[in-house]
């Protein structure tokens, strides 16, 4: 059950003018490097989230009464109330901080990747170019909240298009846009009941398929259903991740030692 603890997001998606100040300032907060992209048909940039950017804002065009108009909807991990993800992990390396948080320990992964096939938003990504790969996504800035602080993305957020505190907050804020301002809005909020809830939740002008989110997930906790599913893989899952195990621990102690050494 939520506590006062526990924080959310709102994002407002009437108010984004996708400049991307949010996916620079997740960048800079959380030292992803830069990689080179391009565009090409759209202006979403990158495509697809990565092992180095943990949010973009996509750029949706669509014809409406012989206007063209444009959305734009910023993508992150929705810190699931109850994540797919943690319960996925065979070694634990995700976790549920008390503010509500999706965080993981890095060091901890062993690259078996159950976190990618269990997430139902496609969120945690493999660092592949990697020669000690580990999953990476957004951990909510976590280090921000515990220290009380907003997350970098909502902090930098020209036009406030994302809202910011307790879960319950979020949720009457979501509801009071909502209900003071008939017609500006679908009567949905996105998160509140998808995947037995979410912590970043989206209010929308126009329908949620018609922006690119999922909108076949379930509103029911997740982490039963990943189980059953990882249950019928047929291998020997256990002993997969005993050697995933010693292969990490030994990645990890020779990425120890390289860092002691440039430390002398
Ligand atoms: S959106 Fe995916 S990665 Fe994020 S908490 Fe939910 S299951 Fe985990
Ligand atoms: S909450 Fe933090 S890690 Fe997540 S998208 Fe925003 S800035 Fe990035
Ligand atoms: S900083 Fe705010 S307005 Fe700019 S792209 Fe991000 S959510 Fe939209």
């Amino acid at each position: 059950m939520a506590t006062t603890l526990e924080k959310g997001v709102l994002v407002d998606l009437t108010r984004c003018i996708g400049c991307r100040g949010c996916q620079v300032a997740c960048k800079s907060w959380n030292e992803c490097a830069a990689r080179p992209t391009r565009l090409d048909g759209d202006f979403t940039n990158p495509k697809e989230l990565n092992a180095e950017c943990y949010t973009n804002v996509g750029f949706v065009e669509m014809e409406h009464e012989a206007m063209l108009e444009r959305w734009f909807v910023k993508n992150q991990c929705m810190h699931c109330k109850d994540p797919a993800c943690v319960s996925a992990c065979p070694v634990g390396a995700f976790h549920k901080t008390s503010e509500g948080a999706v965080d993981y320990d890095a060091e901890r992964c062993i690259g078996c990747r159950y976190c990618m096939v269990a997430c139902p938003f496609n969120v945690p990504k493999y660092e592949w170019g990697s020669t000690s790969p580990t999953i990476r996504k957004c951990n909510f800035c976590a280090d921000r909240l515990a220290t009380g602080r907003p997350p970098a993305c909502v902090k930098s957020c020209p036009t406030r298009s994302m809202f910011f505190g307790s879960i319950d907050e979020v949720t009457n804020e979501a509801e009071r846009r909502l209900r003071e301002n008939p017609g500006k809005y679908i009567n949905h909020i996105y998160g509140r009941h998808e995947a037995g809830g979410t912590q970043w939740m989206y209010i929308s002008p126009i329908p949620f398929e018609q922006l690119g989110f999922r909108t076949d997930v379930p509103p029911v906790k997740l982490p039963t259903l990943t189980w059953n599913m990882l249950g019928s893989i047929p291998v020997k899952a256990g002993a997969i991740v005993v050697g995933l195990s010693l292969i990490a621990a030994f990645r990890n102690r020779g990425a120890s030692e390289h860092s002691q050494g440039k430390e002398k």
